[in-house]
């Protein structure tokens, strides 16, 4: 997945582009720029390349989840259904607006369950936020058809799955909103990164604003600009926008090479009988970051994931045993161990988390590796690490 191991020459023109000239903002400085926009420049490439009307690029994917569900009006007290498997920085997004992030269980597509999500919807649900995980989506069709029944905004967090796609759509742009990340690890990078994508003009316009303490941007004094709503700071400077535009105009080709991988991969380990694979929605294309799989039980696979790590199989995630990605280790959120006091209504809202139990996630994630695919390897690195899993899977299974 990450785009950091693929980082040269091209990145090295465009940074240095934004040093010849000194302009490290994105905003303003028109005639000292040397026509350099390299933000802009990044969000007419990720319009032209995912097919979408507008996009945003901040400061980083966290910014630009909290940014996404800012714009569609979600606040105080409203609640978010969202998956208890995702990286912490969703709900952290949710937390920031003031709103209740509610975990629900995932499937074994790794993402939301259609039937929990049903099951959650309250009085004060203002949203359904499916995170994409390990670059393959939900059923965003079923999702879409849910929201619109109970007038519920669809906001995708594709941080994950960037160039993955959905009934030909890339994932982020088949909602009402979504948002993507180009932090260290993600399949391209800005360094740090993030932006939101969106067809509505209206979101569009309060996500220009709102990363930009509300300016609205007309004429050319920033200092004369008006501020038709509160908002904050979450740019993005030049630099790494930079190094972001670099990325994108390749992620096709890092795209196709994780595929290759990903295919040398799957192929071998599906020799083996008791390996099953994680579902993909119909009409969906994973974006071949991770290879996800399946083992018989839970002792099992820590076995193997244990094995893996023991013989030089790196990258391979059991998420059942990790802090950061799934609720059974999120002691902090359960404990709501916050620096500033939090509001009545938040704690209220998150008492659920001391008694819920989340079996049904236990059963995948339990059972769950989630290998990373490299754009590094070569060839034979990559059939001799599809031979050693393997071997190392059979083993285990037999004894
Ligand atoms: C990485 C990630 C984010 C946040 O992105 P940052 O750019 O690191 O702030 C949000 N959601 C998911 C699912 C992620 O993996």
């Amino acid at each position: 997945m990450p785009g950091f191991e693929l980082f040269g020459e091209l990145e090295r023109k465009e940074v240095n582009d934004v040093l010849d000239s000194g302009v490290l903002m994105r905003y303003g400085f028109d005639g000292m720029r040397n026509g350099h926009w390299k933000a802009k420049e990044l969000e007419s490439e990720l319009q032209k390349q995912f097919q979408v009307k507008h996009a945003q690029v901040i400061s980083s994917g966290t910014a630009a989840v909290s940014m996404s569900l800012a714009v569609a009006g979600v606040g105080a007290g409203d609640e978010v259904i969202m998956p208890c498997f995702t990286f912490v920085a969703s709900f952290e997004a949710v937390m920031m607006l003031g709103a209740i992030p509610v975990l629900v269980d995932i499937d074994d597509t790794l993402t939301l369950d259609i039937e929990e999500v049903k099951k959650a919807i309250t009085s004060k649900t203002k949203a359904i936020m499916p995170v994409h995980m390990c670059g393959s989506m939900a059923n965003l069709e079923a999702l879409k058809s849910i929201c619109d029944e109970h007038k519920l905004v669809l906001v995708e967090d594709a941080c994950q799955a960037i160039g993955g796609t959905y009934q030909g759509k890339a994932l982020g742009t088949y909602g009402d909103v979504g948002s993507l990340s180009f932090d260290f690890v993600k399949t391209i990078t800005c360094g740090e990164g993030g932006a939101v994508i969106t067809n509505n003009d209206k979101y569009a316009q309060f996500a220009d604003h709102f990363s930009d303490h509300g300016h609205d941007h007309i004429g050319n004094d920033r200092g004369a600009e008006s501020h038709p709503f509160l908002g904050y700071n979450f740019r993005i400077s030049e630099l790494n926008a930079a190094v972001g535009l670099a990325q994108i105009k390749r992620l096709s080709d890092f795209i196709a090479i994780q595929k290759k991988h990903y295919t040398v991969l799957r192929e071998a380990l599906s020799q083996i009988p008791e390996v099953v694979f994680r579902t993909v929605p119909e009409g969906g294309e994973e974006n071949y970051s991770f290879l996800n799989f399946f083992l018989p039980d839970l002792e099992i696979t820590r076995n193997i994931s244990k094995a893996f790590k023991d013989n030089g199989i790196d990258s391979c995630f059991h998420y059942y045993d990790n802090n950061w990605h799934y609720v059974r280790k999120w002691e902090h959120l359960k404990e709501l161990k916050s620096l500033y006091p939090i509001s009545e209504e938040v704690k209220d809202g998150l008492k659920y988390l001391q008694t819920k139990s989340f079996e049904k996630s236990d059963h995948f994630i339990g059972r769950n590796l989630s290998c990373l695919i490299k754009l590094s390897w070569t060839e034979t690195e990559v059939k001799e690490r599809a031979n050693k899993m393997v071997e190392i899977i059979k083993n285990l299974l037999n004894n």
